[in-house]
């Protein structure tokens, strides 16, 4: 019965490396940097993993406010007053979904690519 105590060890290590590669591998991800684009144009860049506390902006647009809620590596559009909410059932932004859009108001939030101006076309939708 040995050999069965050896299996649980070693399959516990493996585990327990698994999860210390997980956790050492996250920090080398890119800076979250997040711009916050309207009618095509940045209104403001963000780099979530510096943000300390919470914070809201509220953009006004051609259906009413946008409230864009923010605390450290977390953004999301927590409430909207536009027609179709699309932009508050996305939830939270993911570094490797889809940009959080708000159509109406013509609101973008997404990830920056760490190269600067490489996508200076940003806002064309
Ligand atoms: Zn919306």
């Amino acid at each position: 019965m040995k050999t069965r105590v050896w299996i649980i060890i070693l399959s516990l290590a493996v585990l327990v490396c698994a999860v210390w590669w997980m956790l050492v591998s996250t920090p080398s991800y890119p800076s979250k940097i997040v711009g916050i684009y309207q009618n095509g144009s940045l209104v403001e860049k963000i780099d979530l993993n510096s943000v300390t506390g919470e914070r809201e902006i509220t953009l006004s647009g051609k259906f009413g406010k946008n409230t864009i809620f923010i605390s450290h590596g977390h953004i999301e559009m927590k409430s909207a007053e536009c027609p179709d909410k699309i932009c508050v059932k996305h939830g939270a932004l993911e570094s490797s979904g889809t940009p959080i859009v708000c159509l109406p108001n013509k609101v973008v939030i997404k990830f920056e690519s760490s190269s600067d101006g490489a996508d200076a076309k940003t806002g064309a939708v």
